[in-house]
């Protein structure tokens, strides 16, 4: 699969291997720590009925003045209508701010708190999908506190509450709204910044399938895929756990059974959509926990420099990654092939039958997991920009790359078709 390196093109980064020791000691130190983290998970309400019963627990909770966050595109759906109506029968004082876009940047986010902060505003609705959410986790604590959302990003940088948060997933997907985290571009680096705090967890998360009927079959594939990558990254994470393991194995069956279903007749299979509802947010709950890993940190610099969308760009790149941990997560690999129903005689067998499945789950949900945007003369940003990501997050990754080269090897190879 990977090409051959093009010695004009080796930059062999002389502290790679340095830094490299210094992270997997770091984030072995970390490890105790991860399993201990106070994450709070949300609330949950999922069913037909979880939209209204959602606005009936915000009332409940004695919240009058919320701002719902939105992105463009999605104000324009019927199914936002719903939730204005549901909220004029509640009697709500609420505003709308729908300035965001897919991979919200920080100057969005000035303007959402700018927002927040004129309606005096005393909880959030977050609608759409992890774009709305992530900017909503954010926007919310800056808003409340006077907090610059320049500063936020890293580990546990931002530590104030923002007020009582409701997430609504229209997408199935991020699992956003279980998360301890939230991904907002900086616009001027061209870099997507995490920020992780334990305090943007939202305190109501609203899984409703009958919101996801009308989301469109590439977006479903995309996002979809992204809920995959979240349970098997999870899974294949140092820092996972008996119950991260059950909620991810879990997950992918959901994922592998209902996400053709959802892609081919999404409009109508009201059992694939719930199902994928729940995948998607166990998903979240698992990885925000045990982290992700060389999947993501790839996939975020095809979102921040091409505007790839986040679900695709882990879609294209997880069988090249699942390919890269054959020699070092078999055992974990032919789990998750018993799990999803495959068929093999040895670990090796399953390991490989795994990524097989993953390559013909792109094929039916007609995603090509060839990265032909990619630059030439990328390389050696993408490259750099992966080994901070992956070493700053932390990614507790099953394996690692020998050297900077062989990244940027791997990069490079996922570029031709396999
Ligand atoms: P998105 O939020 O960017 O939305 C994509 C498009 O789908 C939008 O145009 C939106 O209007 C549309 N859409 C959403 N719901 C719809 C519906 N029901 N019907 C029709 N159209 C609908 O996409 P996403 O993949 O959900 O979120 C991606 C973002 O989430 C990225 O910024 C990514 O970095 C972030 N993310 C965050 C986490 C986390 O833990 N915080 C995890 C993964 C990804």
């Amino acid at each position: 699969m990977n090409q051959p390196l093009h010695p004009n093109h080796h930059s062999p980064e002389p502290g790679f291997a340095l830094r490299q020791t210094l992270y997997k000691g770091w984030a072995a130190l970390a490890k105790p720590v991860y399993r201990v983290l106070p994450i709070a998970s949300p609330d949950v309400i999922s069913g037909n009925q979880a939209l209204a019963e959602g606005i009936a627990e915000l009332s409940k909770q004695g919240i009058r003045r919320p701002v719902v966050i939105t992105d463009t595109a999605f104000v324009d759906l019927p199914v936002f209508q719903r939730l204005l109506d549901t909220m004029n029968e509640a009697k709500l004082n609420y505003s709308v701010f729908s300035d965001i876009v897919p991979d919200p940047d920080f100057s969005i986010i000035e303007r959402g708190i700018e927002h927040c902060r004129n309606h005096d505003f005393d909880g959030v609705i977050a609608i759409g999908g992890g774009s709305s959410i992530d900017a909503t986790k954010v926007i919310n604590p800056c808003a409340r506190h006077n907090i610059d959302p320049r500063r936020v990003p890293g580990m546990l940088k931002l530590r104030k509450r923002g007020h009582y948060f409701m997430a609504i997933p229209t997408t199935a997907g991020t699992g956003s709204e279980a998360t301890a985290a939230a991904v907002i571009t900086d616009e001027q680096t061209h870099q997507k910044k995490v920020v992780i705090s334990l305090t943007v967890v939202p305190e109501l998360a609203v899984l409703d399938p009958s919101l996801m009927m009308g989301l469109p079959p590439g977006i479903t594939a995309a996002t979809g895929m992204d809920a995959l990558t979240h349970a098997m990254e999870s899974y294949l994470s140092r820092y996972a756990t008996p119950k991260t393991d059950a909620l991810n194995l879990e997950s992918m069956a959901r994922i592998f059974d209902h996400l053709p279903r959802a892609f081919h007749d999404g409009a109508n299979d009201e059992e694939a959509r719930r199902q994928m509802a729940i995948a998607s947010h166990n998903a979240g709950v698992a990885f925000t926990r045990t982290s992700v890993g060389w999947v993501h940190a790839i996939a975020h610099q095809l979102g921040a420099l091409y505007g790839v969308p986040h679900g695709l760009a882990n879609a294209m790149v997880l069988p090249h990654v699942l390919g890269f941990y054959l020699p070092f997560a078999q055992p974990r690999m032919a789990q998750m092939a018993r799990h999803i129903g495959l068929p093999g005689a040895s670990d090796a067998d399953l390991a490989l039958a795994l990524v097989d499945a993953v390559h013909n789950l792109c094929n039916q949900l007609q995603i090509q997991p060839l990265l032909s945007m990619v630059k030439e003369e990328d390389i050696g940003r993408i490259t750099r920009n992966v080994i901070d990501e992956v070493y700053r997050s932390p990614y507790p990754v099953p394996g690692y790359f020998r050297s900077y080269g062989e990244l940027e090897a791997f990069i490079r190879g996922m570029m031709v078709a396999r």
